[in-house]
């Protein structure tokens, strides 16, 4: 890896936080991102303490995968032992999202997993977003719940705290992340038209996979 291609990663992250943070999915401080550096064990993750929305390429922190600073002058983001974690268990993951917006938080202050009503979501989360239970930012405990359920999904909501998306890409992340929050704002406003009993994702899978498939 040169040391151009990990300047490319850490100008991406940077792009990709400005976009979150000016799309409002964070604000202040909150929020970390990170993202793999190809063909080396190792991570590039936000710092403890900075702004997405300001985030420098250069203030990125080298982390390895048992969550170790490799190199960077800040501390390293308080959820870095969740983002190795995740990397650890999943080698398709490239780019991990964390994440505090307002919609798709309150459905984990409700306990309430997150459907995707709509057939393009349906499509990127099918069996939907599950809410991992309450434990305290920053520990191991947390690393260790959000890994096991990100075996088998690419975005968990994490109960009175946010959410985590990861993917191939930085963007794929991003976008995923995005797109939750989107979910979470429809599952809410179509809960108030129709009622909680229009939110039921068998009846979901049923009509998604007998009607035309989308081309
Ligand atoms: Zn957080």
């Amino acid at each position: 890896m040169s040391s151009e291609e990990i300047k490319d990663i850490g100008e991406r992250i940077a792009k990709a936080s400005r976009e979150l943070y000016n799309n409002g999915l964070v604000k202040g401080t909150s929020g970390n991102i990170s993202a793999r550096v190809p063909s080396t064990e190792t991570f590039l993750i936000k710092p403890s303490g900075a702004r997405m929305g300001f985030l420098k390429p250069e203030e990125l922190v080298l982390v390895d995968l048992q969550g170790k600073k490799v190199s960077g002058e800040l501390d390293v983001s308080l959820e870095t032992p969740m983002h190795a974690a995740i990397y650890r268990a999943r080698s398709d993951v490239h780019a991990i999202v964390h994440t505090h917006p307002p919609t798709a938080t309150a459905f984990g202050i409700a306990k309430t997993a997150i459907l995707p009503l709509q057939i393009e979501m349906f499509m990127l989360f099918p069996n939907g977003i599950p809410v991992v239970p309450f434990i305290a930012p920053g520990s191991k405990a947390l690393a260790e719940a959000v890994q096991k359920k990100i075996a088998d999904y690419d975005a968990v909501v994490l109960e009175n705290h946010g959410i985590v998306t990861v993917g191939e890409t930085i963007e794929a992340a991003c976008d995923l992340n995005e797109m939750v929050e989107e979910a979470a704002k429809i599952q809410l406003l179509v809960t108030q038209l129709a009622g909680a009993d229009a939110v039921n994702l068998a009846r979901l899978k049923q009509k998604f996979k007998t009607e035309n498939p989308v081309e």
